[in-house]
């Protein structure tokens, strides 16, 4: 009897063996960013083999053909013979004659830096370099068509020190060596790896365990710094989502550029995973990035709720190669969005000014993008022709949730959300269980019990182009809504960014229109209209630097900090001079598009809805 299973066992072991990609890559060993991959393949027995790199990854909603990065692609039989392949398309290597096909060895660049254009979002891309490694794993390993569930072993020599920060599961290895395995091409890809010198902190959220992994190039932002940001924005999201996360363990992976540095997709930001988040952000004083780490970390965390949780069969069923669009993106991102807003002024960690300011300002770059284009066409043809729509979906996508969060509301009064209906969903639905996309409307209304209102909601404002209700849902909950008004903001430039200024093509620089300047830039720093931006915080803006350098700047202002702006401004002889204007960063009365303000008439029942809907939230 123990023989015989004994024999059986080895046997099952032999097939497992036999029918696992196993990868070997040697960090220590890379030239000009590249990377020499090998994998042994796994016993198949066919005739043509064909081995793909994904065109697109999920939660990226665009076509990145990670094959380009691919170059020296060889197979070889056991003996060490060279196979014939054939290279029909970008993401696409056929191995004729497959059957005895055991190696395979090929190159790949880093996407990070690269002039191959139709650069790829960063937290999406890899990056090879000395002390820093990003693997996003589709951007290195493959897998054979139909054959993407098998499972994957992947083997990593890397520099002794080095420490392979990943959702996955680190099951073998020594001092220089990492070993990891899961058990699909789509879980491989769901585990981002940020290899690196070690800068961790670990904490439990209730019985999740939350690891972050920081590189900081100066060194200046330690991971034990951010864990004051990040560990508050968690425990909301735990009471938000009803006192327990879905999952068990959780990695914040951040790569920090240096200060003035970029990313050459031109944006910073960051990606979901069920077990990890990636973010691209860049080093500053901790406290003055934490606003920007709260907010993405929110977001990305959340979306272990929406698509990780509750999403459609095109989702589930990921096509790396001919992707399909589902309709929901108004669910996916918009709703991970808004719920990112508003767990942080239900659970008290932003007054609720601010969230009606980041509203506010959601209508008004809304307003930037196609009215006749209902969403849920958008979703299913933002890959192609409506590519450039894609960014509303964090903007008007995150309103659409706004607005069914206050008409359920309103419908339940005050005792059903937008938070209970993700609860319900997470709980009819799941990690393995997929809606079908046309069904998701009727589904809501059957969860709900409001059948007949959620039809006619997401058939205007969803699947329609009707304008969201906003002014009259606000009234309804004791919020004055204004086309116009004005509003005490923090000003961060001293002048209105998008219409208060012009280009100089004499000089090559930024100039302030008169009616543009703020009551902060006018008052306090002394701006006048004609004034040329020469200097910012004492860097110089030039047409390279000055994306970088405002947008970093951007993320980092917050009230109180120094500000230092030199401009050129004629005397009066008609000759440029350099002056500098220094003030600290103060609110100022602003006016605005689309101003949201509490009404302090609002009636008992608003009052009532109002409470139900943001909670006991503080007020300035
Ligand atoms: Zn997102």
């Amino acid at each position: 009897m123990k023989k015989l299973l004994v024999s059986l066992l080895s046997l099952a072991t032999l097939q497992l063996s036999a029918q696992t990609y196993e990868y070997k890559v040697d960090l220590n060993k890379t030239t000009n960013d590249q990377l020499s991959v090998e994998l042994k393949v796994p016993t198949l027995k066919q005739k043509n083999l064909y081995f793909h790199l994904p065109a697109m990854v999920p939660g990226t909603y665009s076509v990145y053909n990670f094959g380009r990065f691919v170059s020296d692609f060889k197979a070889f039989d056991q003996e060490g013979a060279e196979l014939s392949v054939e290279h029909p398309d970008v993401n696409t290597w056929k191995i004729i004659n497959a059957k005895t096909a055991a190696k395979i060895t090929y190159k790949v660049d880093d996407t990070w830096d690269t002039d191959k254009g139709n650069v790829i979002f960063e937290p999406a891309g890899t990056n090879i370099d000395k002390d820093v490694f990003v693997f996003n794993n589709h951007g290195i390993f493959g897998y054979f068509k139909k054959y993407e569930k098998l499972p994957y072993k992947i083997e990593v020599d890397r520099p002794e020190g080095f420490f392979g920060g990943t959702g996955m599961k680190r099951t073998g290895g020594d001092a220089d060596t990492d070993i990891f395995e899961t058990d699909s091409y789509n879980s491989l890809v769901d585990n981002p790896i940020l290899f690196s010198a070690p800068d961790t902190a670990m904490f439990q959220i209730g019985e999740t365990s939350i690891l972050i992994q920081t590189y900081s190039p100066t060194g200046r932002v330690k991971s034990k710094d951010l864990t004051a940001d990040i560990k508050p924005i968690l425990e909301a999201q735990r009471e938000y989502l009803g006192g327990k996360l879905p999952v068990d363990h959780y990695v914040f992976l951040l790569f920090l550029n240096k200060e003035g540095g970029m990313y050459l997709s031109g944006s910073a930001g960051a990606l979901e995973h069920s077990y990890s988040s990636f973010y691209c952000l860049f080093e500053g004083e901790a406290a003055g990035i934490s606003q920007t780490i709260r907010d993405v970390a929110a977001h990305e965390f959340f979306h272990i709720v929406t698509p990780l949780n509750i999403h459609s069969k095109e989702i589930h069923d990921f096509d790396f190669i001919k992707p399909e669009m589902s309709k929901h993106l108004w669910l996916y991102e918009g709703g991970t969005e808004y719920a990112a807003q508003h767990v942080q002024v239900k659970q008290q960690l932003i007054p609720v000014q601010q969230f009606f300011a980041a509203m506010g300002q959601k209508i008004r770059q809304a307003e930037g993008f196609k009215k006749d284009l209902s969403f849920t066409e958008m979703s299913k043809t933002c890959l192609d022709e409506n590519k450039s729509e894609y960014s509303n979906v964090y903007l008007k996508g995150a309103l659409i949730n706004m607005c069914l969060d206050m008409e359920l509301r309103k419908l339940s009064k005050g005792t059903y959300g937008t938070q209970n209906l993700m609860n319900d969903l997470s709980k009819k639905y799941g990690i393995n269980k997929p809606f079908k996309d046309k069904c998701l409307f009727k589904e809501i209304g059957k969860i709900t019990g409001y059948k007949k209102e959620m039809k006619a909601f997401f058939a205007n404002y969803v699947a329609g182009i009707e304008a969201l209700p906003i002014e009259r849902l606000m009234k309804d909950f004791g919020v004055d809504y204004k086309e116009k008004g004005t509003i005490s903001e923090l000003s961060i430039f001293g002048f209105n960014i998008n219409s208060g200024v012009t280009f100089n093509f004499e000089k090559k620089l930024i100039e302030l229109k008169p009616n543009g300047i703020d009551p902060f830039g006018k008052d306090i720093l002394g701006l006048k209209g004609g004034d040329l931006l020469y200097k910012w915080q004492g860097k110089e803006l030039t047409m390279q630097t000055l994306d970088p350098i405002l947008g970093q700047y951007q993320m980092s202002a917050k009230k109180g900090l120094d500000l230092s702006i030199t401009v050129l401004r004629k005397n009066a002889a008609g000759k440029y001079e350099e002056k500098e204007l220094k003030g600290a960063l103060r609110k100022v009365p602003i006016e605005v598009e689309h101003v949201l303000l509490l009404n302090d008439k609002a009636s008992p029942e608003q009052v009532s809805l109002r409470k139900a809907w943001l909670g006991d939230y503080l007020s300035e």
